[in-house]
């Protein structure tokens, strides 16, 4: 049984509501991330991770079946033959992705229905063991008023005597020690002030030390573990594994990857892992713009496994570069070619051939795009002449993200907020990987078509 309550499904349709269709992206872009929801609902789904799934599911037949058809670009006389195609067989995906949906819901809803029952079992069981207690202490209070009214019992009474004479007998060390003012009877802890001896019933001040005047107080229920309150948070984090590529994952002995690091707003990120490689790698490529003095850019693509991304693909786009910028042309042969390759776009990579390590006000907004689509996406910087030479940034979230998104300016102009940005390096959330295979793959070598 599940530590944290169960999501219900009309709680998984209002979180896959939960992201902003900014129609400012191309089309390209949102097919391309319809795909990727997909592809990352399926993966959830083979990982029998259900919650996730039914959300990434949900959150997909939304976007392709209600915001994309109020993209401005898929007006007649905007879109293009290729995208007209793509959005047609996504909406094909939809009818798929929807008998997914159907055959979740009853898991999804069965394992809410058992974790009420247990709920109200362990509630009953609670109330059961309460009264229990209760009844017990009523009776042993009830018991001692009853022997408190008798003042003492025959037996007791028969031993106290007993004790009493003995006390009192010639020879007795009481009555040897006239300095003894208490004596304590050598049978039981029960105390007599020796002036009472004579009158040999000194019981009512001494007993009522033995009986309780009211029920001690109930001990702690017997809840071993405190029931979770319901976060986000608690969805995904799961025991730590060793991190490890998709291709070496067995899934029979699957275990999810642990979550290291969340937002500002506590939302949980899942890990990224970097292959180390991959940075040198790409100043290579870059050399010959940066000994031009001219950014370049790269996409990071990989995978969704186990609730980790795994950046499995460095895809250089075509591109325009000048000394600060650098933006990406012929969006359709990049996405083209992650969708090919069922890959995720995970952030990006540029150079600052000229200027330090930081975000430019037109890096924050690019990496605002990203961010819409995945909340993990990441920007590294390279700045191979400055100190420091490079840094992985994410824009905060709070308040970044909704700064950025709000700003309508373009070019470079200033963000007077603070904290709109900030490295991300050593907050758990990119997990460098020594060994980590992955792909160069240089797009530009691809000749753009006319359409
Ligand atoms: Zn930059
Ligand atoms: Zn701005």
């Amino acid at each position: 049984m599940s530590e944290r309550k169960p999501f219900t499904v009309k709680e998984l349709t209002e979180e896959a509501r939960h992201f902003v269709f900014d129609s400012r992206l191309s089309l390209a872009r949102w097919i391309n991330v319809c795909k990727s929801l997909l592809q990352q609902a399926d993966v959830y789904y083979y990982e029998h991770d259900f919650e996730q799934a039914y959300v990434l599911y949900s959150r997909f037949t939304l976007i392709v079946l209600e915001y994309l058809p109020d993209h401005k670009e898929m007006e007649k006389s905007h879109i293009t033959r290729q995208n007209k195609a793509k959005v047609k067989l996504l909406k094909i995906d939809t009818m798929s992705a929807l008998d997914k949906m159907e055959e979740i819901k009853p898991i999804i809803e069965q394992r809410v229905a058992a974790w009420d029952y247990e709920q109200k079992e362990r509630a009953r069981l609670i109330q059961y063991e309460r009264e229990a207690q209760i009844n017990h202490y009523q009776k042993q209070y009830r018991e001692a008023q009853r022997r408190q009214s008798q003042g003492i019992t025959d037996r007791e009474y028969e031993k106290l005597l007993f004790d009493i004479q003995k006390l009192q007998a010639p020879g007795s060390s009481s009555t040897k020690s006239s300095s003894s003012a208490v004596s304590t009877s050598p049978s039981n802890s029960i105390t007599y002030p020796s002036t009472q001896y004579e009158h040999a019933v000194p019981i009512k001040g001494t007993m009522e030390t033995l009986i309780p005047s009211k029920p001690p107080p109930l001990p702690p229920l017997p809840l071993s573990e405190p029931i979770k309150p319901l976060t986000p948070a608690n969805t995904l984090v799961e025991e730590s594994a060793p991190s490890s590529s998709p291709s070496s994952t067995d899934k029979s002995k699957a275990v999810l990857h642990r979550i290291r690091a969340t937002t500002e707003g506590g939302e949980p990120l899942r890990s990224v892992f970097l292959p180390t490689s991959l940075r040198p790698d790409f100043l290579r490529v870059a050399q010959t713009n940066t000994d031009s003095k001219l950014e370049t850019c790269g996409m990071l693509c990989g995978k969704l496994s186990l609730n980790a991304f795994f950046i499995t693909h460095l895809v250089i786009p075509h591109q325009e570069s000048t000394p600060d910028t650098c933006a990406t042309i012929h969006e359709e042969i990049l996405f083209d070619y992650l969708d090919t390759n069922d890959l995720i776009l995970l952030g990006w990579i540029h150079t600052h051939p000229t200027q330090s390590c930081f975000m430019s006000s037109v890096d924050l907004h690019t990496q605002s795009s990203y961010q819409l689509m995945l909340k993990e996406s990441i920007a590294i910087v390279c700045a191979p002449t400055q100190t420091p030479s490079w840094d992985i940034y994410r824009l905060t979230d709070p308040n970044g993200t909704s700064i950025i998104r709000r700003c309508p300016k373009s070019s470079f102009h200033p963000h007077p907020e603070p904290n709109i940005y900030k490295s991300t390096m050593r907050h758990g959330h990119v997990v460098m990987g020594k060994d980590l295979p992955y792909k160069l793959v240089d797009l530009r070598s691809i000749k753009p078509s006319d359409d």
